[in-house]
């Protein structure tokens, strides 16, 4: 299990040094902002909808590297999916790093995902790790305002 939980770290290292999708996106259809204020994490996620689908997602923000890890990776994620994807797959996120800690996880569902099941062991990162992910259901809710975690 360690050498995973390095594998796990490194991904998550070299996603905070080289977020993917990384930018504004100027013809977004669907953008919402994300806020953090028990860790200081602050994020925009930008959508493009074609009909259902995510063509392109990007984001913009700052914090702690699980926060911008988890948005990089995000991103890469639910490109090319549609919104009721997107809600699963969050969904199964969600229940892997709110669960027990050790509990298993399905790796093939969750994918890149799966790097982020310490988290289930820090409470307090578990908002860290889903800002991105409210603020992306968010956004694809086009509901106004900032969603800010509590
Ligand atoms: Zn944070």
């Amino acid at each position: 299990m360690a050498d995973l939980r390095e594998l796990y770290q490194e991904v998550i290292l070299d996603h905070t040094k080289n977020p993917r999708n990384y930018r504004t996106m100027a013809d977004a259809t669907a953008q919402a902002d994300g806020n953090n204020p028990l860790c200081g994490d602050r994020v925009t996620v930008y959508l493009k909808l074609d009909g259902d689908r995510i063509v392109d997602a990007s984001f913009q923000g700052q914090g702690c590297a699980i926060s911008k890890s988890s948005a990089s990776i995000m991103t890469e994620a639910v490109k090319g999916k549609t919104r009721a994807e997107a809600e699963v797959l969050f969904d199964r996120f969600h229940e892997m790093i709110t669960g027990k800690p050790g509990a298993p996880v399905d790796g093939k569902a969750l994918g890149k995902l799966a790097v982020f099941q310490g988290v289930s062991e820090f409470p307090l990162r578990v908002k860290c790790a889903s800002l991105a992910w409210h603020t992306l259901r968010s956004a694809l809710a086009e509901k106004p305002g900032i969603v800010t975690l509590e």
